[in-house]
């Protein structure tokens, strides 16, 4: 079923979307993206005459009521949007009569899920190591599959909006779909453009394809390089994993961020993309800082030749005109992960190179994808999100879909 053959007319919908919105230290909402991105599927049930649970989790409170994480925050602004009171439930799993007494057009919004250890349906307290682990999972996955029954039972159709939590096996993201039959679950609108946007990146790639890789870490990349070798013609590898690679190649690397145990593990990338024949575009020079901070002294040094209490901060001139190269001529482009430091303005050039030749090669006709917390965050910083085909919500999601995993959250409504 898709969201677009379905009338919600006289129907009860729990949507799943993902509202986990920054807040201030006054509980104000700072980026409202995310709340935006799941309006057209929210509007389109309302306007079908349908009535309207909505629900999510924000934060991490580890199964724990925390009123610092209390969707209670953001109701005003649900409300603002979408145009009608939003009533709430404090409890999401004690809403049953808040759900049933719902008349069309009604909405309301359920307290966070994750204030139950049921939602993640990890056992709480106790450690992996511990005998009594194994009986303490298995009595959890029985309690998270009560918990989305309970969450099924409110309404007559789920839907699932939230990409960026799809990768996980959780009750409100995949198990509560198996009380639905598949005439009445289907992907909300976001979710359909993200599953589409991936399509597009995996399936019907226009050549030459241009991946950039940033960030801090080669750890937290590594499944998604690997597989990335198998696709991409150019693949950028930038922000703090230049110096491990640079520290591999035999590089003095000073202070900069370096995974000392991953140096092979770079060697061996490098070998691997000269075997598959893939373009690898490594920082050759960087902007140094004597200090991890905005204000630091700075120089352009080789990425080779750091000076011992010196660390890389950015990329310097002669590497952002490499990365711009690989990039403008390129027909599809994804980019996860900044190439420097760019929460602080001075070390944001390496990232903005990136993101103005991503911009051009758009306007030429490239399918560009950008995704990932950071990188989303830089294209906003540089007003660009609009100039770019795709900015994904999802981080995690998305590059498990890239790495050709299967999502939990779409395997459950798509079976
Ligand atoms: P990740 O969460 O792995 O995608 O990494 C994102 C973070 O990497 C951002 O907060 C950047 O500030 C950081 N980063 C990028 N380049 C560097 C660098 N050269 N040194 C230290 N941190 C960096």
């Amino acid at each position: 079923m898709t969201i677009d053959q379905y009338n919600f007319n006289g129907k009860k919908a729990i949507v799943r979307v993902d509202f986990n919105v920054p807040l201030d230290e006054n509980g104000h909402i700072t980026d409202d993206t995310r709340i935006r991105g799941a309006l057209p599927t929210l509007k389109k049930i309302l306007s079908d005459g349908g009535s309207l649970i909505i629900m999510s989790h924000m934060g991490k409170p580890k199964g724990k009521v925390n009123p610092k994480m209390s969707l209670s925050q953001i109701k005003d602004t649900v409300s603002k949007y979408l145009g009608t009171e939003v009533k709430f439930a404090d409890d999401c799993a004690k809403a049953s009569e808040l759900a049933s007494a719902l008349k069309p057009g009604e909405v309301l919004l359920l307290e966070n899920l994750r204030f139950h250890p049921e939602e993640e349906g990890k056992p709480v307290g106790i450690d992996k190591e511990d005998p009594a682990y194994d009986a303490a999972k298995k009595e959890m996955k029985e309690r998270q599959k009560e918990f989305a029954k309970t969450l099924a039972s409110y309404a007559d159709v789920y839907v699932n909006d939230a990409f960026g939590t799809a990768h996980r096996r959780h009750a409100s993201t995949a198990v509560i779909a198996d009380y639905f039959d598949a005439d009445h679950k289907m992907l909300g609108y976001l979710m359909e453009k993200e599953v589409k946007a991936v399509d597009n990146i995996l399936s019907d790639i226009k050549r030459p394809f241009t991946a950039i890789m940033g960030g801090s870490k080669v750890s937290t990349k590594i499944g998604i390089i690997e597989n990335l070798m198998d696709k991409v013609d150019n693949l950028i590898l930038c922000g703090g994993m230049t110096y491990t690679f640079a520290k591999a190649l035999g590089g003095n690397v000073g202070k900069s961020i370096c995974e000392e145990d991953k140096l092979q593990l770079a060697l061996d990338i490098i070998e691997k993309a000269k075997q598959k024949g893939v373009n690898l575009v490594l920082g050759t020079d960087c902007v140094a800082a004597d200090d991890f901070s905005n204000d630091a002294n700075t120089m352009i040094v080789s990425s080779m030749e750091i000076p011992a209490e010196w660390e890389g901060l950015d990329a310097g001139p002669e590497t952002r005109k490499s990365f711009a190269n690989a990039i403008k001529g390129a027909k599809t482009i994804l980019w996860n992960g900044p190439a420097g430091v760019f929460e602080f303005d001075n070390f944001t050039a390496g990232s903005r190179a990136i993101a103005d030749a991503i911009v051009e090669a758009t306007e030429n006709g490239a399918f560009s994808l950008v995704g990932g917390g950071d990188s989303v965050a830089c294209v906003n910083k540089f007003g660009v999100a609009d100039k770019v085909s795709y900015v994904s919500t999802g981080g995690g999601a998305l590059l498990e879909a890239i790495e050709g995993k299967v999502l939990p959250g779409i395997a459950a409504i798509r079976g």
